[in-house]
């Protein structure tokens, strides 16, 4: 999709979902990406960011040795458009901040996950939602826990759900 497509006049007019996205960049001056990342993002047609979360140091994971820490963030869009629409938007954003993909897990100057978008659950060859490591990863479930709690909950939820834990001295289960 190129970006007169992405033109807020040549979309169709569709209930606004909220959105989530991961931000992440381990090349060049990291933490000026992200925020001009927050920027465009309020600036992408027929979308508003509502939170973004704080600013997180991580390692690097599943990148060569050496690979330099990564900059994290979450954001909280509302949109109007669809999730390919909105991959698209995210995929410009991500080459106008120089990204390059040399070989696969390499340092990238932006990253930009779509997370979760609404309750969708979308599994096609260029779009996975939600996003399926996010349930794994610290750099995306702390962010995600400042701005919306109740999502991180559920995303770390099947990762977690095979550890039997019980809570015990409660009337409710009568667990002592
Ligand atoms: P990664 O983020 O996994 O390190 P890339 O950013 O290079 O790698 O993305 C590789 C491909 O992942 C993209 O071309 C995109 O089509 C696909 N993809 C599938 N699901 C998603 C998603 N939820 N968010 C972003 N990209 C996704
Ligand atoms: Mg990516």
């Amino acid at each position: 999709m190129g970006q007169a497509e992405l033109r807020a006049g040549a979309l169709e007019p569709r209930s606004p979902v909220h959105a989530f996205v991961g931000l992440g960049a381990n090349l060049g001056d990291a933490v000026a990406t992200l925020n001009w990342a927050f920027a465009a993002l309020a600036d992408t047609p027929l979308t508003q960011v509502l939170a973004r979360s704080g600013l997180y140091q991580s390692e690097a994971i599943d990148c060569e040795p050496g690979a330099p820490p990564f900059v994290n963030a979450v954001a909280c869009l509302s949109t109007g458009l669809n999730a390919p629409q909105l991959l698209a938007a995210l995929q410009q954003l991500e080459q106008a901040a120089g990204r390059q993909r040399p070989y696969r897990n390499a340092p990238r100057t932006l990253d930009l996950d779509l997370l979760l978008y609404g309750e969708g659950r979308i599994e096609s060859a260029s779009l996975c939602v939600p996003h399926p490591r996010m349930g794994q990863r610290a750099f995306v479930l702390q962010p995600l826990a400042e701005i919306a709690p109740q999502w991180a909950a559920a995303a770390a939820a099947p990762a977690l759900a095979p550890q039997v834990l019980r809570r015990m001295n409660d009337p409710a289960t009568g667990l002592t």
